[in-house]
Order: structure tokens, then C-alpha cells, then sequence
């Protein structure tokens, strides 16, 4: 059993993949070819925004909307540690500070309450209130934005965070590289902040064979700027630069592929559903392992289907029957971005995001796919549920 089947995937498509990369080699535009406009067109189309920037990665995706921002040293941005290095690590690397708040147990989002706290406490220096980094010291940071991650498929609850932003003045960027085809209250993951960013990785919900990301904003002007950063800062023309810029163009090959995925990815996020569903079904009265629900109002992709259990001890033994079983499982996240490494120059302490740290310790992920059928999934629980007996 694979935890990702992208084999099963591909075999439905496989020769309109093969057709549309071909296209490709014989018109040889392989930097940005005809194929990106199609995607950046559809792509926008599909998350209902005026515009979408094709570029490299989901990690490129995030770093250019800082840089458009101008974000550098002395800027904060708030963002949560339950999530993956790059949400945090592109902050850091523009010589600005990661203030990191700590997540709501229940859909491992950044909580907003504690959002408008970390601002509080932020912007009178009172760490009492909650944890800041030590060093810069926070009388040094201008606070700037906010980054706020859709974990696992699940939208972030965008009319708190988006309202909090407004009130402070602070752009907010949507890091959909797991929320692509989620929804909130009737609007499209990617659509939720004034700039959403995903990725292409093949493991995500829409993945490339290679990496890919891309931008969504509805301002004209935001797009005009994130073309120009992934084309080194170009202006009228590629040899008039108007900016800093990078590299960070998608490969036409990758957009090629990109098309054909997407013309199955609306059934594939039906098929997600269905997966979800037979889960919970199956492990809700078992109320030890926390299966994740689904706020109303919500839709997530579900990236990931994950269970919380009562110890770590108790994830070791379920994770342990399932390895012995041919099941394949994950743990997103082992260790919050406040404790890594990286960041310890942060001077962050353990204790200082308690739910984040409880949760990495206790959450592990179960295979899943939009081809996971009812016989696999039943055969899933059926090895967990007799675990919690052991
Ligand atoms: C995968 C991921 C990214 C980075 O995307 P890449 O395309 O791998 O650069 C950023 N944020 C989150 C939450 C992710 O899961």
C-alpha cells in the first residue's frame, strides 16, 4: 500500500500527459511556453480570483510575496510553527523575524485569539502575555504581516484573521500549499488573503512530476509585481530591471502536465471527500483518536487525514501495527518550527506553544488519496482499532 498512490493516478491520464508533454517538445518553448498562461488562466479560474502567477515552487511562491511586500529586517510576521520549514524559513531568510502563535488543538490552525494576543504583546514589548522571540528584541520590530497556513487541506478561519489584519494595517498571505481545493464559506482556498501561494511538490493535492508553485491575488498591481520578481525584477523587457528579483519561473513542462492534472482534480477533491468520510465513520466512536472534523462552513482537501492520539506512546504501538500490517504512516509534524534548529537564534523555549508541541508528540497521518478504496480503508482501521486493544 503506498501512503501517496500517484501510480493509480497517472494511469488514468497517462496518455493525455504523454500528449500534452509532447506538444511540448516539438514547439521547444520550454521557458514559459504557451502552457503557463493556460495554467495561470485556469488556475485562476478555478480558485475564482482575477489573477494567477505560475512560478517554481511553493517555497518561491511565499518568499516572492514577501519581497513584493519589501519585507526585511525589523519586520515581524506572525505565522504558526506547526507547519512545514518553508512557511517560516522564507521570513528568516529576507533577514526578518518569524513571532510565531501557537495553534488551535482542534484543526491545528493558527488560533486567531492567540494571534491578537501575540499583537498585543508584540506591539507593547510585554512578553508576559505571550511568548515573543528574545532576540531582536520586539521594541526593534515593526510588525508587517501575517502568514497563515491551510495544514492538512483545512482553511484557517479567514474572517478572524483577515479582520485582525485590518485593524493593524498588515497584509495577510494565505500559504495554501496544502489547501488547494479547500473552501471557506463559499470561497476557494488560495482566494482567502490578499495573496494566496501554492504548491506544485507531487505530493500535494495538485502536484506536478517536479516542482511547481503558484501566486493568487486579485490586485492588478500585486500580479504586475510578482511577474516582474520572477523574472529577476524585468520591467518594460527582460534587460530593463526595475527591481531585485529571482528566478522562479515554472518549467513549461511542468505546466503541461499541470493542465492535464487539472482537468480530473474536481473529481479528485470528490474522491478525497469520500475517503475522509469512510474514515471518520469508521474511527469517530473511537473518541481516544481524535479523527478530525470539519468546521461548518469548511471544506478541506484533506492533504492529509490525521489522528491525535492519547499518547505518544499510544502513536508508537498504532503506528508500529500498521508497519507490520504493509501500512505506510507519517508524522506531520515531529518537532514545531520554534524548537528547530534553524530558528534557534529566536531564542524560543520549549513550553512557549504548548498545543503545538502536545500535538507533534501525539499526531500521526494515515495513507490517503483520491484511489484509497473501501476495502484498503476498512482494512486501515481495522489493524488501528485492534492496536488500541493491545
Ligand atoms: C509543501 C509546502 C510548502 C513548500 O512548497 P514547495 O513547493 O515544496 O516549495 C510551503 N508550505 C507548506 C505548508 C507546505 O506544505
Amino acid at each position: 500500500m503506498q501512503f501517496i498512490d500517484l501510480a493509480a493516478q497517472q494511469q488514468r491520464i497517462r496518455q493525455k500527459i504523454e500528449d500534452k508533454i509532447r506538444v511540448v517538445l516539438d514547439h521547444g518553448k520550454y521557458i514559459m511556453g504557451p502552457e503557463i498562461n493556460e495554467l495561470e488562466k485556469r488556475l485562476a479560474e478555478f480558485a475564482g480570483v482575477k489573477h494567477s502567477v505560475a512560478c517554481a515552487s511553493g517555497t518561491d511562491a511565499l518568499l516572492m510575496t514577501l519581497m513584493a511586500e519589501k519585507v526585511g529586517p525589523g519586520d515581524a510576521i506572525f505565522t504558526t510553527p506547526f507547519t512545514f520549514i518553508a512557511t517560516a524559513g522564507i521570513i528568516s531568510l529576507l533577514g526578518a523575524t518569524p513571532v510565531f502563535v501557537d495553534i488551535d488543538p482542534k484543526t491545528f490552525n493558527l488560533d486567531p485569539d492567540k494571534l491578537a494576543l501575540a499583537i498585543k504583546s508584540l506591539k507593547s514589548n510585554d512578553s508576559s502575555l505571550h511568548a515573543l522571540p528574545l532576540t531582536p528584541n520586539a521594541s526593534h520590530l515593526t510588525p508587517r504581516g501575517i502568514i497563515s497556513v491551510d495544514l492538512f487541506g483545512l482553511p484557517c478561519d479567514y474572517d478572524s484573521i483577515n479582520a485582525i489584519a485590518k485593524e493593524h494595517r498588515f497584509f495577510v498571505i494565505e500559504d495554501a500549499a496544502q489547501g488547494l481545493g479547500g473552501e471557506y464559506k463559499g470561497r476557494k482556498a488560495g482566494a482567502l488573503a490578499d495573496v494566496g501561494c501554492t504548491s506544485f511538490f507531487p505530493a500535494k493535492p495538485l502536484g506536478a512530476y517536479g516542482d511547481g508553485g503558484a501566486l493568487f491575488t486579485d490586485s492588478d498591481e500585486m500580479a504586475d509585481k510578482l511577474a516582474s520578481i520572477r523574472v529577476h525584477g524585468q520591467g518594460e523587457d527582460k534587460y530593463n530591471n526595475v527591481r531585485i528579483g529571482l528566478n522562479a519561473r515554472m518549467d513549461t513542462l511542468q505546466a503541461a502536465i499541470l493542465n492535464a492534472k487539472l482537468d480530473i482534480f474536481p473529481q479528485e477533491i470528490d474522491l478525497r471527500q469520500d475517503v475522509a468520510q469512510s474514515y471518520t465513520e469508521l474511527l469517530c466512536p473511537y473518541a481516544m483518536l481524535h479523527a478530525p472534523g470539519v468546521p461548518e462552513g469548511y471544506k478541506s482537501v484533506w492533504a492529509q487525514y490525521s489522528l491525535v492520539t492519547e499518547s505518544p506512546e499510544s502513536r508508537a504501538n498504532i503506528q508500529e501495527s500498521l508497519k507490520k500490517a504493509g501500512i505506510p504512516t507519517a508524522v506531520y509534524y515531529p518537532k514545531p518550527l520554534h524548537l528547530q534548529t534553524a530558528f534557534a537564534g529566536l531564542g524560543y523555549k520549549e513550553g512557549d506553544f504548548p498545543i503545538s508541541e502536545d500535538t507533534s508528540n501525539r499526531i500521526f497521518s494515515l495513507p490517503m488519496h483520491p484511489y484509497l478504496n473501501v476495502n484498503e480503508i476498512e482494512r486501515i482501521c481495522a489493524v488501528i482499532i485492534a492496536s488500541l486493544h493491545l
